[in-house]
């Protein structure tokens, strides 16, 4: 499974549509202070199913929406695709590339699709359960991460390495059998 391209429209300072297609190889984001390279690492957070607003350095949900500017009034929706290459079939898809979308409204409202379909958040959260990329992965290593790892508790750290593993689907998968 390879990032293909991500594109935002309307998320955060990114007003205008931005297609970024990524190449093999590594691919670095370099700019000036508040240029929006953050903001991009963001987007991919946040259409892979980030639910905290706070994470985000907003206070609600709906403030990713571009804002406005000295010269541009704010925007009522944002929208982020991220396109997966999944000709390995490593998620769990038959196609041969997997988009997700997510979308947000002012009124807080929001739309999650694999694919061009609507699906609900949970359904983007099992796909990528596991997987190393999911919400709560460690594919992104914010600043202050590294120091939470190692300043965190055994029981924190043992959630980690099961995450890493790939055993946690299996452990909240066992939980709801046993309540059922
Ligand atoms: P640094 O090098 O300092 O880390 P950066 O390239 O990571 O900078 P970001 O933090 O991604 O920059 O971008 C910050 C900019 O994004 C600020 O100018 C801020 O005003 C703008 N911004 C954030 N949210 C919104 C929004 N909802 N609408 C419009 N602009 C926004
Ligand atoms: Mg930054």
């Amino acid at each position: 499974m390879k990032l293909k391209s991500l594109v935002i429209n309307g998320f955060k300072s990114f007003a205008d549509r931005t297609e970024i297609d990524f190449q093999p190889g590594m691919t670095a984001i370099v700019g000036p202070n508040g240029s929006g390279k953050s903001n991009i690492i963001e987007a991919i957070r946040w259409v892979l199913g980030e639910q905290s607003a706070k994470s985000l350095r907003g206070d609600k949900m709906p403030d990713v929406i571009f804002a406005g500017s000295n010269d541009r009034v704010a925007l009522n929706r944002a929208e982020v695709l991220i396109t997966f290459d999944n000709s390995d079939h490593y998620l769990n898809m038959q196609t041969e590339e997997v988009t997700i979308t997510r979308k947000i409204y002012r009124d807080g409202s929001s739309e999650f699709l694999i694919n061009g379909q609507q699906v609900r958040l949970k359904d983007i959260v099992n796909l990528f359960m596991d997987t190393g990329l999911g919400r709560e992965s460690f594919s992104i290593i914010s600043q202050g991460r590294v120091e939470a790892v190692f300043n965190s508790k055994p029981q924190e750290r043992r959630l980690i390495i099961e995450e890493v593993a790939g055993v946690s689907k299996y452990k909240k998968e066992k939980q709801k059998a046993e309540l059922e």
